[in-house]
């Protein structure tokens, strides 16, 4: 892959530029011809400045850096630099004959090759002889191999021959996007210059000095959407803004997202948040829009996905990260996302989102797969765990006295009745969570074997804290599923399997005894209510959950997290996946 689009300057294969275009005369126009155009890479200029100054450029430099953020431009100006006949401290002139032979392609002493296409040991052998030569009429010749890492193993090592005595007359530039596939005997002889990506601030700021020399308003919110899309590849969206640039006065960011056929970081970002709050009709109006702009649907997912990467470096590395390179106004929208989720939670989307790209690619019914997806990730938020719910509630003003509790393992219940769960699987806390009734293929659903409840929990706590007191209680509660329908209220569904059981947990002073000890614990006044269960009274929808409720279609599917956490084991997530076409 070239690191540039076709370009006048670029020999051709039979040793001709190839005929120019109105497409070529855009593109040259767009491209920097001075080192203080070149955008977003102050410091690789910094170091090319210097040994200009002194009049001691090296034999070889190696510019290594993603594509698209300036490393065949910045060659090209340094090509010229070095030959110009008047120099202004560091820029070529862009007047003086060797300036516009190199500007208009014919420059006899400037050579670019493509090491994609011409990576052979002879392409290198022929190059060799070319720089035995003493340049024509400038003072350098200078030769930009292109893409590199490229060359074959023989070809590095004819290349090295020259580098290790490289003719006076001669500058090399090597330029790669994958700088750890170029040999180190290589690179040590080189100038290594990394090219870091650009920001989209800078980005932006480029788009708009070429809309201003083109004489084009765009609106500002495209040139974001545009800037925020390339991930800090100018060149990307130099070729975006060129492709608009003719409709430049009727574009809005709509127009611009129909054009493209993609809806972009910026509403990617909307959708996450609409996620977060559990809009389940948010996320369908997404898949919606992408439909009729002609989105394609794993492109989307790959948007969403690129999102929400942003949000878990911003929540793992902080909000200054520099995992990212989102600015401005872009980064503040990613940071007040990201302040309203987990990396528990983004873990969960993001695998959600990388099950469903791969299952798109043999899935026809994409549209109904994208909308299964949103769905998924919108209803993630049900799935939290007691303890994150607990990590939310306002933290106590003093530290817990009780000491931590050492695991409890669930003790078995005298019936073996089939959705009688431990007490803090993190699973059974979901608000909307029903009991899988009894079926063929329920021994796939059983949960898997848990790692032992954490002795910090809460719950735990207060349950050591009621047995000093009532060891009996203890033993009834141990067996009940906590669930948190706010955060300062607990229902506790219970199944005593004698009346003297019932009888105790009926007493009100039970109660109070579990509230006292959770505001031991959790240093605030929590209130408990005992829901006795049996098997003529089942546990009651959660009416009054914050949840959304589940429709019935979704009855004895798999929790979303138990089924990501099996995602890359079981059979039973590729069919629940596939089953809306099956
Ligand atoms: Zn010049």
């Amino acid at each position: 892959m070239s690191d540039d689009p076709p370009d006048p300057e670029k020999v051709g294969d039979e040793g001709r530029p190839p005929s120019n275009s109105a497409y070529h005369a855009l593109a040259r126009r767009f491209r920097p011809q001075t080192f203080a155009e070149v955008v977003g890479q102050a410091q690789v200029v910094q170091t090319i400045s210097g040994f200009l100054r002194q009049g001691r450029v090296p034999h070889a430099f190696l510019f290594s850096g993603s594509r698209g953020v300036g490393k065949t431009t910045s060659a090209r100006i340094l090509a010229r630099a070095v030959n110009c006949e008047n120099l202004q401290d560091i820029e070529p002139c862009g007047a003086c004959p060797s300036c516009l032979d190199s500007l208009e392609g014919r420059s006899v002493d400037i050579f670019e090759l493509d090491a994609a296409s011409n990576n052979s040991v002879e392409d290198v052998r022929a190059l060799r002889e070319q720089a035995s030569f003493a340049p024509l009429k400038g003072k350098k010749r200078v030769f930009i191999l292109d893409e590199v890492h490229m060359f074959s193993k023989a070809a590095f090592n004819a290349l090295l021959k020259i580098l290790e005595e490289p003719p006076d007359h001669v500058v090399f530039i090597l330029a790669t996007t994958e700088l750890h596939k170029v040999p180190d005997t290589v690179r040590s002889r080189c100038s290594v210059l990394p090219f870091r990506r650009i920001g989209e601030s800078a980005i932006q700021e480029r788009l708009a000095q070429i809309c201003a020399r083109e004489g084009k308003e765009i609106a500002p919110e495209v040139l974001a959407e545009i800037a925020a899309s390339c991930m800090g590849g100018l060149r990307d969206a130099e070729t975006a803004l060129e492709r608009i640039l003719p409709l430049a006065e009727e574009l809005d960011l709509e127009g611009f997202r129909r054009l493209e056929g993609r809806l972009g970081f910026q509403r990617a970002l909307g959708l996450i948040g609409d996620c977060l709050e559990g809009d389940v009709g948010a996320a369908l109006r997404y898949a919606q829009e992408a439909s009729e702009i002609g989105a394609e649907e794993r492109e989307c997912l790959g948007e969403i996905l690129s999102v929400c990467r942003f949000l878990f470096c911003i929540v793992a590395d902080g909000e200054e990260t520099l995992l990212i390179e989102a600015e401005g106004e872009w980064r503040d929208r990613l940071v007040s996302v990201a302040n309203k989720t987990s990396l528990a939670y983004l873990d969960g989307m993001m695998q959600c989102l990388i099950l469903a790209r791969d299952r798109m690619r043999r899935f026809d019914d994409r549209r109904v797969l994208l909308e299964l997806t949103l769905t998924r990730l919108a209803r993630l938020g049900e799935t939290r765990s007691l303890q994150e719910l607990l990590e939310q509630a306002p933290a106590p003003s003093r530290a817990p006295t009780v000491r931590p509790a050492e695991p409890t393992p669930f003790p078995p219940t005298s019936s073996s009745r089939p959705d009688s769960r431990g007490p803090v699987d993190p699973r059974t806390a979901a608000p909307a969570q029903k009991p899988s009734p009894p079926s063929a293929g329920k021994a796939k659903e059983e949960p898997a074997p848990q790692a032992p409840p954490t002795p910090t929990d809460p719950w735990l706590q207060a349950l050591e804290w009621v047995g000093k007191k009532k060891p009996l209680l203890r033993t009834l509660l141990v067996r009940g599923k906590p669930i948190w329908e706010k955060q300062a209220a607990l229902r506790v569904e219970l199944r005593p399997t004698g009346r003297l059981d019932r009888q105790l947990l009926q007493r009100e002073d039970s109660a109070r005894l579990l509230q006292a000890a959770l505001r031991e614990v959790m240093k605030r006044d929590v209130e408990v209510r005992f829901v006795l269960l049996d098997e003529a009274n089942p546990p009651p929808p959660s009416t009054d959950s914050p949840a959304p409720k589940k429709p019935p279609s979704d009855e004895g599917l798999p929790e979303l997290g138990r089924e990501i956490k099996k995602t890359f084991g079981a059979n039973l997530v590729d069919r629940r996946l596939e089953e809306p076409g099956a």
